[in-house]
């Protein structure tokens, strides 16, 4: 075989760098939506209205009541990394939004057609811009009628990558998975309500109310079997999570609700979320999964929500541009102490119920 001769090496232009990006925040239409959901949320919102159509492959709209974008920022907007919410690296220990990357939009402007809505509490009308590749449209923003808020609507996702689009699951897969991610933020945020419906349709598949509770939010979403099922748990390790605290000691702070020996469920469903971020994180469910499996006869599948605080300087948010996994200090010891509290609960509960079955 002839040697190849050495190739040279050279820098990638800006589009391709942003095209390549873009690809990695935005893997399907339920990552672009969770990260939308999860502005409006940074924008203080107290109702979010989502519309989808075709499993989000030709619409994904949300609306939201929060503080809407100054006229002089849109500009900026859909630039990548352009943010709001960080300055400098250090800041992300203490970060209290969900964003921080100024990632988000501006990929999905280089994936598919962007048309932002919004309107600051202090202007008498709203503006209207459409994006494209990180850029606004050069005509400028257009004052509308409007609300105060957000309104981000974003149509035929991945229209230029015809390979990422015909890797897409059916319309009704992709939207599954869209109500998988929004439900768990309805029941998760306390104080917002969310909806999410197709377009067309009277009914919300989602509705939680702005001013239920969690388990009013449990039987919204997941339903009343699931609701009249569950548990209140609690359980911490260390003592105020929210004090700054030696790395080498663990401390966490963990709350929600676990299924009874009463329930049982088709597939297990772990909802966790640390630090105000939904992540996924397998050695937990294992664990959890496990112990039902034990004590329950019938291998019954377990619900459970999680909501799990720690120290900011614990937890690495930036593990992955999706923010899918967080990396935490001590998750061994986290794991441990969660899953013997909850395998105690479980056994109080199934003995009540043996005690009353012998009755
Ligand atoms: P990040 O959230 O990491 O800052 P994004 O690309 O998601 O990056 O958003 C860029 C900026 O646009 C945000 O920092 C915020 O200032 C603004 N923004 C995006 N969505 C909204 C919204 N729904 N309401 C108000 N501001 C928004
Ligand atoms: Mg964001």
């Amino acid at each position: 075989m002839a040697k190849a001769s050495t190739p040279r090496i050279r820098r990638l232009e800006e589009h391709v760098v942003n095209k390549i990006a873009a690809g990695e925040v935005v893997q399907r239409p339920v990552s672009a939506l969770k990260e939308m959901l999860e502005n409006s949320l940074d924008a203080g919102a107290t109702q979010i209205n989502i519309v989808v159509k075709e499993g989000g492959n030709k619409l994904l709209q949300i609306q939201d009541n929060g503080h809407g974008i100054q006229k002089e920022d849109l500009a900026l907007l859909c630039e990548r990394h352009a943010t709001s919410k960080l300055v400098a690296f250090d800041d992300l220990e203490a970060i209290n939004t969900l964003g921080f990357r100024g990632e988000a939009l501006a990929s999905i402007s280089f994936v598919a057609h962007l048309t932002v809505t919004t309107m600051t509490k202090d202007c008498a009308h709203g503006l209207r811009i459409t994006y494209r590749d990180g850029h606004m449209d050069p005509a400028g923003p257009k004052p509308c009628a409007a609300v105060p808020g957000t309104t981000i609507m974003v149509e035929d996702l991945f229209y230029n990558m015809i390979t990422r689009k015909k890797a897409l699951r059916s319309a009704s897969e992709e939207y599954s998975k869209i109500l998988d991610m929004v439900g768990r933020y309805a029941v998760f945020s306390k104080g917002v309500g969310i909806s999410c419906k197709r377009q067309g349709e009277a009914r919300a598949d989602i509705h939680s109310l702005a001013n239920a509770s969690k388990l009013d939010n449990i039987r919204s979403v997941y339903g009343a079997n699931v609701a009249r099922n569950v548990l209140p748990f609690e359980q911490r390790m260390g003592s105020g999570a929210d004090l700054p605290k030696p790395m080498d000691t663990p401390c966490f702070m963990a709350e929600g609700f676990v299924s009874s020996a009463d329930y049982s469920g088709k597939k297990s469903m772990l909802v966790l979320f640390i630090n105000q971020r939904p992540v996924e994180c397998g050695p937990l469910k294992r664990a959890l999964e496990a112990t039902y499996a034990a004590i329950l006869p019938k291998a019954a599948k377990p619900f459970i929500f999680l909501d799990v605080r720690m120290p900011g300087p614990h937890v690495d948010v930036n593990l992955h541009p999706t923010k899918r996994e967080v990396g935490f200090l001590h998750q061994d010891a986290l794991i441990e102490a969660v899953r013997a509290a909850v395998e105690e609960r479980l056994l109080a509960s199934n003995n009540k119920r043996t005690y009353t079955q012998m009755l």
